[in-house]
This record gives structure tokens, C-alpha cells and sequence, in this order.
């Protein structure tokens, strides 16, 4: 009977695992490359600022919801939480601000004084906010019960037509160019995303699901990392995985980095899914699908180079987050910038000093253009001072005289997400498929398994597909159920 698990890596995937595993009477242990949990879900202190690594939007914080309960089982939830008024905003050149406002009234007032010309595409937008508030159907497709999953299924079947426009087609409603510039940007700087994907996630903020962890990422991912030591898992810290250990078509353990071996009855990987397969597995347990989804990842990507800035400048008033439009491009990290995205972290007073603030400009670039100059590492460093530089010059069109309130600066490349969490060009970590639109919809877009490899799972990005903390978290438990459906136990929640 399998009795004991080893789980390669602490991001939430891995976590959650650990937990489920705990709660399924097995022995558990984590074995993390770095000193932290969390993985991805990251942030770290400079000279009294807090710069936070990762969430925006974080799905699952309405109480009594299916996605809340999943965060219960893992110990993130209650906890004190911070509810920004708006989803994102975008500054215009000439300094109109548009506020995507989760209050859905204050919304149409506010995008009337706007564009009082654009009433009708103004009024097509909100009911389409409208129509997705209330129900958390992510949570049911993915946790819910078969009436539940059926009726989050004719929920979303009834609101069909906002699934095939994508943000830019429906900007072009707007006559008024702010908007019709402003529109197509609102997920995260991307014209070619669905609109159905804004208003989802609109839909949860204002009905209080979105929302942010008092402060921050950090003690978010403890908080999990807590609940799993409480259970009685154990966790190595600074352990980096090498080599999976087979035999016989069999997963029976690991060896690390500093050549010690361990064996446990079931092996589950959270790192990142080509380094599990082709190194530690030295691509062994592979078919042409398995050879595919190893494909290269995307060479440009969002969020590839972050500017974290620690100013000395009350910022409490700006919105969480904000797209700048750029009248001319200017060019940051070898990319052609028409825009500007950014979080701003007036809303949570922890992350700052009092009288202090964070800005984290979120930059695309090319993974090439970082990797080429890695081999010199004068130069790497001056690129990235150059493009913390070029990032101040245009936030001082929205805040004069910011240059020289600036006290801190940190500048994380594709490059550092590799170094710290061992990923592929970065953090996203896809396999390169598409998922199906029904997988992704249950959050099981990725394979679990590996053709010829028994006792072995994948949790977090390589097994979901999803880009999501909920998505992540959800693998771990699912690779706990399927675990005891194959030794024919209860799945326990405790
Ligand atoms: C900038 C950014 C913003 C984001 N914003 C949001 C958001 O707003 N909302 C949201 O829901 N999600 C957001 N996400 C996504 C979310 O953070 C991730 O989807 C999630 O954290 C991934 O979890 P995971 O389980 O796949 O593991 P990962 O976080 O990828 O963790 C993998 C773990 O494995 C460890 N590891 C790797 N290799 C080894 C090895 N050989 N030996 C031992 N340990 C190893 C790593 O150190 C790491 O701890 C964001 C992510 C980023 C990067």
C-alpha cells in the first residue's frame, strides 16, 4: 500500500498536496530548493519596503463560496483582507483617468462623465459586468457537486455571446478615443484576450470574491505553508531535487543536489514541468505529446522585467493598479512600449513605511534579449538600470518630481524567476498545448501523469494549464484524489 509521498517543491501546487496528502493519512514530505515557501506566490523586503512577486487578483475571497472553502482547507482563510474599489484603471496621455470600478453604478456614472457620447457601448459593458456578479461559477465547475457543475454549465451557457469578442473588437464600440484605446487593455495590457475572461473576473470582484491579502503574497503563502506543518508534513527547505528515482516503471523517490537519496512510495512533482521531464527524469518517460508540450515557451511575454520602486511619496489616494497609454512608444528592455502597467500599493499600508509607497512597473520583453546578456554580467546590470530609469521617466508624467523620491530600486528579470524558482524562460512554466475550453474550465488542462511512469504525479502549472493561485492549489488536491481512487480509499477533508 502506498504510505509515504515526497513532493518536489513548495509553490501552492505542492502545498496542497502536502496538505491533502496529510489529510489522506499519508507521510508527507516537501522537499523546496529554496529557504521560503510559496514558489511564485513571493516577496521580499528592501530597506523597509515590501515588493511583492505576485498577486493582482485573488480569486476566492468571498466567504461561503467554493473557492473560499478550498482556501480554508488550506489555512489562507479568514484572514484580514483589503478590497480595492477597481478591477484596474488607465491614464490617458492627456491625464483622464478611467477607474474600472467594481460598484457597477458608480461605474456607468463614472465612464458617462467620461465619454457621454458612448451611452450605448457604455450601457453593453456594464450589463455585461452585471451579468457575471453573483455566482462563483469557477468554483463550481471546478469543486462543486454535479448540480452544481450543471447548473454553473446553463449559467454560463445563457451568457454565451460575451465569450467570442476579444477586449479589441469590443473597445471598438467606443467613439470616444480615450475609451476605445482604454477598453481592449483592462486584462493586463492584452487586446487579444476574451472579453468573457474580464468580465469573470469583474463579476467576482464586485461580488467581494476579489480581493487582496492584508499584506500581501508572502504571509499569504506562510499562512498554507503553516497549516501543512500543523498537519504533521514535513518540509526541507534549501534542497534542491536532481534526479528522480525510478525502478521498474516506477517512481521511488529523489535524489538531491547535495547527493542524498530519499525514497517514498509515490513521487509528485510542483517544479517546473520540462525539468521534471527532461532532466530529472533525463527524458525517459516520454511520447510525442509529452515531446510537444516540452516545445519551447513563448519568447515575449507580459510581466518578463519588474521595476519595483520604493518611493518616498504618499500614494494612498492612486488606484491598485493602473495602465498608462503612452502618446509616443519609448523603449524599455529592448521592447517597443505603447503602454504602461503597474500596481501601486497605496491601498495596503503595511507593504510601506508611513508616508511611503510601491510602485511595480510590469514590463514585456523578449527572454533572449535577457539571456544574451547574461554572459556579461556589467551589462546585464546596466540594462536593467537603464530600464528602471526609462520606467521613472514615464512615471513622472503621472507624478512630477517621483526621480528623486525614489529610495529603493529592484529590477527581476525572466532570468531571476528561473535562478529562484527554477522555471523555463521565467515563471509561467506551460506546457506548450492548448488547453481544451472544458479542461480549462475545470482547471485540468495539463497532464497529471507521464506515459510509462507509475506512482508519479504533476501538480501546479504543468498539470493545470492555469496561471491562477486557486488553479494551482485545486492540483494538489486533485492529485490526492486520483491517489486514493487508484488505492480504492475515501478522499478525506479534515
Ligand atoms: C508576476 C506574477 C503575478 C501573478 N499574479 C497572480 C494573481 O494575481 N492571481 C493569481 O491567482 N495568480 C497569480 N499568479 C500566478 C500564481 O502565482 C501561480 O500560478 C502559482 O503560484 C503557481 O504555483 P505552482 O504550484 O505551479 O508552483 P510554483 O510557484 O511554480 O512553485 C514551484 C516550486 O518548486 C520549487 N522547485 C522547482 N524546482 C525544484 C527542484 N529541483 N527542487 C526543489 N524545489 C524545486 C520552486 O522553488 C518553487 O517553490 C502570478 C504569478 C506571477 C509570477
Amino acid at each position: 500500500m502506498a504510505g509515504s509521498i515526497i513532493v518536489i517543491g513548495a509553490g501552492v501546487g505542492g502545498l496542497a498536496a502536502g496538505i491533502y496528502g496529510r489529510m489522506n493519512g499519508f507521510d508527507t514530505k516537501i522537499f523546496e530548493m529554496n529557504a521560503v515557501p510559496g514558489g511564485q506566490c513571493c516577496a521580499w523586503k528592501r530597506g523597509g519596503y515590501t515588493f511583492d512577486g505576485c498577486i493582482h487578483h485573488l480569486f476566492g475571497c468571498a466567504p461561503g463560496s467554493r473557492l473560499y472553502g478550498l482556501w480554508q482547507e488550506l489555512g489562507a482563510m479568514p484572514r484580514a483582507m483589503v478590497q480595492p474599489e477597481e478591477c484596474t484603471s488607465v491614464l490617458a496621455p492627456d491625464g483622464r483617468l478611467f477607474r474600472d470600478y467594481y460598484d457597477l453604478d458608480r461605474l456607468r456614472a463614472h465612464m458617462t462623465e467620461l465619454a457621454p457620447g458612448d451611452a450605448a457601448a457604455i450601457d453593453e459593458y456594464v450589463r455585461g459586468c452585471r451579468a457575471f456578479v453573483g455566482a462563483d461559477r469557477l468554483g463550481e465547475m471546478m469543486l462543486g457537486t454535479g448540480a452544481g457543475r450543471a447548473r454553473a454549465l446553463v449559467g454560463m451557457a445563457a451568457r454565451l455571446k460575451w465569450l467570442t469578442p476579444t477586449m479589441e473588437k469590443f473597445g471598438r464600440r467606443f467613439k470616444d478615443l480615450f475609451l476605445k484605446r482604454a477598453v481592449p487593455q483592462l486584462v493586463y495590457s492584452n487586446p487579444a484576450a476574451p472579453l468573457f475572461v474580464h468580465l469573470v473576473r469583474h463579476g467576482y470582484g464586485a461580488a467581494g470574491s476579489l480581493q487582496w491579502p492584508s499584506g500581501g503574497t508572502l504571509p499569504f503563502a506562510l499562512s498554507i505553508a503553516r497549516r501543512y506543518k500543523e498537519l504533521g508534513g514535513e518540509i526541507a527547505y534549501s534542497s534542491r531535487v536532481e534526479r528522480i528515482l525510478t525502478e521498474n516503471g516506477r517512481a521511488v523517490g529523489v535524489r538531491l543536489a547535495d547527493g542524498g537519496e530519499h525514497r517514498a512510495d509515490v513521487v509528485i512533482s510542483d517544479a517546473d514541468g520540462r525539468k521534471t521531464i527532461m532532466d530529472m527524469l533525463e527524458g525517459r518517460f516520454v511520447d510525442d505529446g509529452v515531446r510537444r508540450a516540452c516545445g519551447e515557451p513563448p519568447e515575449t511575454t507580459a510581466w518578463s522585467v519588474h521595476v519595483y520602486l520604493g518611493v518616498k511619496r504618499d500614494l494612498t489616494g492612486e488606484p491598485s493598479a493602473m495602465i498608462m497609454l503612452l502618446d509616443e512608444p519609448v523603449e524599455i528592455a529592448g521592447h517597443r512600449c505603447e503602454t504602461l502597467e503597474m500596481q501601486i500599493y497605496g491601498f495596503d499600508r503595511t507593504m510601506a513605511p508611513a508616508g511611503k509607497s510601491v510602485i511595480k512597473a510590469e514590463l514585456f520583453s523578449d527572454y533572449s534579449y535577457w539571456k544574451r546578456l547574461a554572459g556579461d554580467r556589467a551589462r546585464y546590470e546596466e540594462e536593467k538600470a537603464r530600464a528602471a530609469d526609462r520606467t521613472i521617466d514615464v512615471l513622472e508624467r503621472r507624478w512630477p518630481g517621483l526621480r528623486a523620491q525614489v529610495e529603493t530600486i529592484d529590477v527581476p528579470t525572466q532570468l531571476t524567476w528561473e535562478r529562484y524558482m527554477g522555471g523555463t524562460h521565467g515563471f509561467a512554466n506551460m506546457p506548450a498545448k492548448k488547453a481544451s475550453l472544458w479542461s480549462g474550465l475545470k482547471g485540468a488542462g495539463g497532464d497529471m501523469t507521464l506515459p510509462g511512469l507509475d506512482r508519479f504525479y504533476f501538480v501546479g502549472v504543468w498539470a493545470s494549464m492555469s496561471g491562477s493561485l486557486f488553479g494551482n492549489a485545486l492540483s494538489g488536491r486533485r492529485a490526492i484524489q486520483e491517489l486514493c481512487r487508484r488505492l480504492k480509499r475515501p478522499f478525506i477533508i479534515t
